[in-house]
């Protein structure tokens, strides 16, 4: 499987779709928010300073990033392809992204894009919900994605959370970030030729099969 980017505004969808792509064809998922709110975790000064950024729907410094992004695609389970769900967020982080990948001997593969619009996006940003022991994630706002007892996942029976960022505040932040900073990578990578554009309005199911035809060359 060739290497695979996740594009998509904050809570499209684009966890959730990785981590399908990631069981079916045997790849690491590997999500840079999740990475970072296992940083937000530790008691130091650079816990602290993640727990704030992120909090408030800003970008951590990309400094940090590529030093957490090239430890991790170094590591043995990468070499056979994996799903980037965050990761690069603007222009710098995907111009490092080339470098990294050179350094690597690993090549860029698939840009895939979640278009989805804004109002839809506040909806599902409010009825997130994310188990605390596998990461699968929910919406109670959307009824095919509630999970079936209140609070409890039904694949490992975990107890569901809400993220601090998943409130309208915080949303409309990362939301001007996506447009700002993120945004302009579609034409960065449209310029190689890279991105593949899905309706992300689509049911989980839907995606999911629009993008299994993509990854296997017949959409
Ligand atoms: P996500 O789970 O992808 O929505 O990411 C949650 C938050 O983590 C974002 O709002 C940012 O604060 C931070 N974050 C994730 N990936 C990156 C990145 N590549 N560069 C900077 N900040 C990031």
């Amino acid at each position: 499987m060739k290497n695979i980017i996740m594009i998509a505004p904050p809570a499209a969808g684009k966890g959730t779709q990785s981590n399908l792509v990631a069981t079916k064809y045997h790849i690491p998922h590997i999500s840079t928010g999740d990475i970072l709110r296992e940083v937000m975790k530790e008691d130091s000064e650079i816990g602290e300073y993640v727990l704030e950024t992120v909090t408030s729907g800003g970008l951590v410094k990309d400094e940090i990033m590529y030093t957490l992004i090239e430890k991790r695609l170094s590591e043995a389970d990468c070499e056979n392809g994996y799903i980037l769900d965050g990761f690069p967020r603007n222009v710098e982080q995907a111009k490092k992204y080339d470098e990294i990948l050179g350094r690597l001997n690993q090549t860029l593969g698939y840009v895939i894009v979640l278009d989805i619009d804004e109002k839809l996006l506040a909806k599902r940003v409010t009825g997130r919900r994310i188990c605390e022991n596998c990461n699968a994630v929910y919406n109670i706002n959307v009824e095919s994605e509630t999970p079936e007892v209140e609070s409890v996942c039904d694949v490992c029976g975990g107890r569901l959370y809400q993220r601090n960022d998943d409130n309208l505040e915080a949303f409309q932040n990362r939301y001007q970030v996506y447009l700002e900073k993120t945004k302009p990578l579609l034409a960065y990578y449209e310029e190689k030729k890279k991105v593949y554009r899905v309706d992300g309005s689509l049911s989980v199911d839907e995606i999911f099969k629009e993008i299994t035809k993509i990854l296997e060359g017949n959409q």
